[in-house]
Protein backbone atom coordinates (compact mmCIF):
# COMPACT_ATOMS: atom_id res chain seq x y z
CA UNK A 1 0.00 0.00 0.00
CA UNK A 2 1.76 3.24 -1.29
CA UNK A 3 2.46 5.88 2.11
CA UNK A 4 3.15 8.64 -0.27
CA UNK A 5 0.00 10.71 -1.02
CA UNK A 6 -1.26 12.11 -4.42
CA UNK A 7 -2.97 14.95 -2.47
CA UNK A 8 -1.00 18.38 -1.69
CA UNK A 9 -0.54 18.53 1.85
CA UNK A 10 -3.42 21.55 2.43
CA UNK A 11 -5.72 19.11 0.74
CA UNK A 12 -4.52 16.76 2.90
CA UNK A 13 -4.77 18.73 6.21
CA UNK A 14 -8.71 19.26 4.70
CA UNK A 15 -9.43 15.67 4.37
CA UNK A 16 -9.21 15.81 8.48
CA UNK A 17 -10.70 19.83 9.17
CA UNK A 18 -14.03 19.98 9.70
CA UNK A 19 -16.45 21.96 12.59
CA UNK A 20 -18.60 18.90 12.07
CA UNK A 21 -18.89 17.17 15.13
CA UNK A 22 -20.09 13.85 12.64
CA UNK A 23 -17.35 14.40 10.33
CA UNK A 24 -15.00 10.91 10.48
CA UNK A 25 -12.05 12.71 11.62
CA UNK A 26 -13.97 14.25 14.28
CA UNK A 27 -16.23 11.19 15.63
CA UNK A 28 -13.52 8.62 15.68
CA UNK A 29 -11.65 11.03 18.09
CA UNK A 30 -14.97 11.36 20.56
CA UNK A 31 -16.01 7.47 20.20
CA UNK A 32 -11.96 6.36 21.45
CA UNK A 33 -12.77 8.28 23.90
CA UNK A 34 -16.09 7.23 25.19
CA UNK A 35 -14.60 3.40 24.39
CA UNK A 36 -11.73 4.01 26.32
CA UNK A 37 -14.28 5.01 29.56
CA UNK A 38 -15.14 1.15 28.88
CA UNK A 39 -12.39 -0.82 28.78
CA UNK A 40 -12.73 -1.44 24.95
CA UNK A 41 -9.07 0.54 23.96
CA UNK A 42 -7.34 1.10 26.59
CA UNK A 43 -3.67 0.09 26.74
CA UNK A 44 -3.38 1.93 23.14
CA UNK A 45 -5.26 -1.37 21.91
CA UNK A 46 -8.51 -1.47 19.69
CA UNK A 47 -9.69 1.21 17.39
CA UNK A 48 -12.23 2.25 15.34
CA UNK A 49 -12.50 3.21 11.29
CA UNK A 50 -14.74 5.09 9.43
CA UNK A 51 -15.71 4.78 5.59
CA UNK A 52 -17.20 8.16 4.14
CA UNK A 53 -17.95 7.36 0.22
CA UNK A 54 -14.33 6.20 -0.85
CA UNK A 55 -12.32 7.52 2.19
CA UNK A 56 -11.79 5.04 5.14
CA UNK A 57 -10.22 6.87 7.69
CA UNK A 58 -8.54 5.14 10.32
CA UNK A 59 -6.30 5.91 13.88
CA UNK A 60 -2.98 5.75 14.17
CA UNK A 61 -1.42 2.63 15.55
CA UNK A 62 0.15 2.70 19.41
CA UNK A 63 -1.61 6.32 20.15
CA UNK A 64 -3.36 6.77 23.35
CA UNK A 65 -6.58 6.31 22.50
CA UNK A 66 -8.23 8.89 24.87
CA UNK A 67 -5.94 11.46 23.53
CA UNK A 68 -6.82 11.46 19.80
CA UNK A 69 -6.74 14.38 17.65
CA UNK A 70 -7.84 14.63 14.44
CA UNK A 71 -5.15 15.63 12.55
CA UNK A 72 -3.51 11.71 14.39
CA UNK A 73 -5.97 10.65 10.91
CA UNK A 74 -5.09 8.23 8.31
CA UNK A 75 -6.72 8.72 5.09
CA UNK A 76 -7.37 5.73 2.70
CA UNK A 77 -8.71 5.70 -0.82
CA UNK A 78 -10.48 2.32 -1.04
CA UNK A 79 -10.74 1.97 -4.84
CA UNK A 80 -6.72 2.96 -5.14
CA UNK A 81 -5.44 1.18 -1.95
CA UNK A 82 -3.52 4.34 -1.32
CA UNK A 83 -2.96 6.58 1.60
CA UNK A 84 -4.20 9.95 0.62
CA UNK A 85 -3.13 10.83 4.40
CA UNK A 86 -0.24 9.16 5.99
CA UNK A 87 0.57 12.10 8.89
CA UNK A 88 4.24 11.30 9.90
CA UNK A 89 5.82 9.86 11.86
CA UNK A 90 2.52 8.07 12.86
CA UNK A 91 2.36 4.34 12.32
CA UNK A 92 -0.80 2.89 10.64
CA UNK A 93 -2.54 0.86 12.66
CA UNK A 94 -2.59 -3.00 12.92
CA UNK A 95 -6.19 -3.50 12.23
CA UNK A 96 -6.23 -1.95 9.12
CA UNK A 97 -5.31 -5.12 6.68
CA UNK A 98 -8.73 -6.41 9.45
CA UNK A 99 -10.78 -3.31 8.56
CA UNK A 100 -10.45 -3.75 5.05
CA UNK A 101 -11.79 -7.25 4.69
CA UNK A 102 -14.90 -6.27 6.34
CA UNK A 103 -14.98 -3.13 3.75
CA UNK A 104 -14.51 -5.58 1.05
CA UNK A 105 -16.35 -8.52 1.76
CA UNK A 106 -19.39 -6.79 3.74
CA UNK A 107 -19.68 -3.29 2.25
CA UNK A 108 -19.45 -1.75 5.77
CA UNK A 109 -19.26 1.66 6.77
CA UNK A 110 -17.60 1.34 9.84
CA UNK A 111 -15.65 -1.02 11.92
CA UNK A 112 -14.62 -1.34 15.30
CA UNK A 113 -12.30 -3.19 17.18
CA UNK A 114 -12.22 -3.98 21.16
CA UNK A 115 -10.28 -5.85 23.72
CA UNK A 116 -13.37 -5.55 26.17
CA UNK A 117 -12.84 -8.42 29.13
CA UNK A 118 -16.39 -9.78 27.83
CA UNK A 119 -15.55 -10.25 24.34
CA UNK A 120 -11.88 -12.01 25.59
CA UNK A 121 -14.08 -14.21 28.11
CA UNK A 122 -16.97 -15.03 25.77
CA UNK A 123 -14.02 -16.63 23.41
CA UNK A 124 -13.05 -18.90 26.85
CA UNK A 125 -16.43 -20.06 28.44
CA UNK A 126 -16.10 -21.26 24.73
CA UNK A 127 -12.81 -23.39 24.55
CA UNK A 128 -12.28 -25.84 21.88
CA UNK A 129 -15.25 -24.23 20.21
CA UNK A 130 -15.25 -22.76 17.05
CA UNK A 131 -18.26 -20.20 17.32
CA UNK A 132 -19.88 -18.15 20.28
CA UNK A 133 -23.44 -18.88 20.62
CA UNK A 134 -26.69 -17.04 22.51
CA UNK A 135 -30.30 -17.62 22.43
CA UNK A 136 -33.31 -16.42 23.78
CA UNK A 137 -32.06 -12.80 25.17
CA UNK A 138 -33.75 -9.51 24.41
CA UNK A 139 -30.72 -7.88 22.93
CA UNK A 140 -30.56 -10.55 19.97
CA UNK A 141 -32.70 -7.96 18.37
CA UNK A 142 -30.10 -5.57 17.61
CA UNK A 143 -28.18 -7.55 15.97
CA UNK A 144 -28.25 -7.68 11.91
CA UNK A 145 -29.19 -10.40 9.84
CA UNK A 146 -27.24 -9.94 6.73
CA UNK A 147 -28.53 -13.13 5.62
CA UNK A 148 -32.20 -12.14 5.63
CA UNK A 149 -31.65 -8.33 5.31
CA UNK A 150 -33.46 -7.61 8.54
CA UNK A 151 -32.39 -8.24 12.54
CA UNK A 152 -32.30 -11.28 14.43
CA UNK A 153 -35.75 -12.44 16.82
CA UNK A 154 -35.47 -12.80 20.21
CA UNK A 155 -35.52 -16.68 19.72
CA UNK A 156 -32.70 -16.73 17.08
CA UNK A 157 -29.98 -18.17 18.01
CA UNK A 158 -26.81 -15.60 17.47
CA UNK A 159 -23.78 -17.35 16.63
CA UNK A 160 -20.51 -15.73 16.18
CA UNK A 161 -17.39 -17.37 14.60
CA UNK A 162 -14.22 -17.60 17.09
CA UNK A 163 -10.91 -17.51 15.08
CA UNK A 164 -7.81 -17.92 16.88
CA UNK A 165 -5.21 -15.30 17.76
CA UNK A 166 -1.71 -14.70 15.81
CA UNK A 167 1.18 -13.06 17.56
CA UNK A 168 1.02 -9.89 15.03
CA UNK A 169 -2.68 -8.31 14.83
CA UNK A 170 -2.11 -8.19 10.77
CA UNK A 171 -1.71 -12.00 10.58
CA UNK A 172 -5.29 -12.12 11.54
CA UNK A 173 -6.33 -11.02 8.41
CA UNK A 174 -6.58 -14.34 6.72
CA UNK A 175 -8.99 -16.41 9.01
CA UNK A 176 -11.11 -12.98 9.52
CA UNK A 177 -11.96 -13.20 5.55
CA UNK A 178 -12.24 -17.10 6.03
CA UNK A 179 -15.08 -16.41 8.95
CA UNK A 180 -16.58 -13.89 7.37
CA UNK A 181 -17.42 -15.88 4.32
CA UNK A 182 -17.91 -18.82 5.87
CA UNK A 183 -20.52 -17.37 8.53
CA UNK A 184 -22.63 -15.06 5.71
CA UNK A 185 -25.12 -14.30 8.34
CA UNK A 186 -22.65 -12.52 11.19
CA UNK A 187 -21.29 -9.33 11.39
CA UNK A 188 -18.88 -10.08 13.66
CA UNK A 189 -15.81 -12.08 14.47
CA UNK A 190 -14.61 -13.20 17.62
CA UNK A 191 -10.60 -13.28 18.53
CA UNK A 192 -9.87 -15.84 21.24
CA UNK A 193 -8.03 -14.34 24.16
CA UNK A 194 -7.85 -10.78 22.36
CA UNK A 195 -11.54 -9.18 21.77
CA UNK A 196 -14.09 -8.84 18.92
CA UNK A 197 -14.13 -7.14 15.46
CA UNK A 198 -17.53 -5.19 15.21
CA UNK A 199 -18.75 -3.27 11.76
CA UNK A 200 -21.67 -2.23 10.75
CA UNK A 201 -23.38 0.05 7.75
CA UNK A 202 -23.17 3.18 9.52
CA UNK A 203 -20.79 4.13 12.20
CA UNK A 204 -23.77 4.42 14.71
CA UNK A 205 -25.52 0.95 13.89
CA UNK A 206 -21.84 -0.15 14.30
CA UNK A 207 -21.35 1.12 17.65
CA UNK A 208 -25.11 0.01 18.42
CA UNK A 209 -24.42 -3.55 17.38
CA UNK A 210 -20.22 -3.09 19.37
CA UNK A 211 -22.83 -2.06 22.59
CA UNK A 212 -25.33 -5.19 22.06
CA UNK A 213 -22.66 -7.68 21.38
CA UNK A 214 -20.92 -6.82 24.41
CA UNK A 215 -24.05 -6.97 26.74
CA UNK A 216 -24.41 -10.37 24.80
CA UNK A 217 -21.09 -11.40 25.65
CA UNK A 218 -21.19 -10.11 29.15
CA UNK A 219 -24.59 -11.75 29.78
CA UNK A 220 -22.94 -15.33 28.39
CA UNK A 221 -20.13 -15.00 30.66
CA UNK A 222 -22.31 -14.76 33.70
CA UNK A 223 -25.01 -17.31 32.71
CA UNK A 224 -21.72 -19.49 32.51
CA UNK A 225 -20.54 -18.36 35.83
CA UNK A 226 -24.38 -19.83 37.28
CA UNK A 227 -24.28 -23.21 35.72
CA UNK A 228 -26.92 -21.90 33.26
CA UNK A 229 -26.34 -22.69 29.23
CA UNK A 230 -26.18 -19.08 26.81
CA UNK A 231 -27.70 -21.04 23.86
CA UNK A 232 -30.34 -22.98 26.22
CA UNK A 233 -34.47 -23.13 25.90
CA UNK A 234 -36.93 -21.34 28.04
CA UNK A 235 -37.61 -22.69 30.57
CA UNK A 236 -41.26 -23.36 30.67
CA UNK A 237 -43.09 -22.03 33.86
CA UNK A 238 -44.58 -24.16 36.14
CA UNK A 239 -48.15 -24.19 36.70
CA UNK A 240 -49.47 -23.86 40.46
CA UNK A 241 -53.46 -23.29 40.21
ZN1 LIG B 1 -6.44 -6.06 18.83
Amino acid sequence: MASISPLSVDEQIALVTSDDPHHPANLICELCRNFYTLGWVTGTGGGISIRQDDNIYIAPSGVQKERLHPSHMFVLSHSANTYLRHPTPLKPSACTPLFLAAYNARGAGACIHTHSHWAVLATLINRGKKTFRIANAEMIKGIPSPATGGYHGYHDTLEIPIIENTAKEEDLRESLEKAIEEYPNTSAVLVRRHGVYVWGDTVWKAKTQAECYDYLFQLAVEMAKLGLDPAGPIDPVEDES
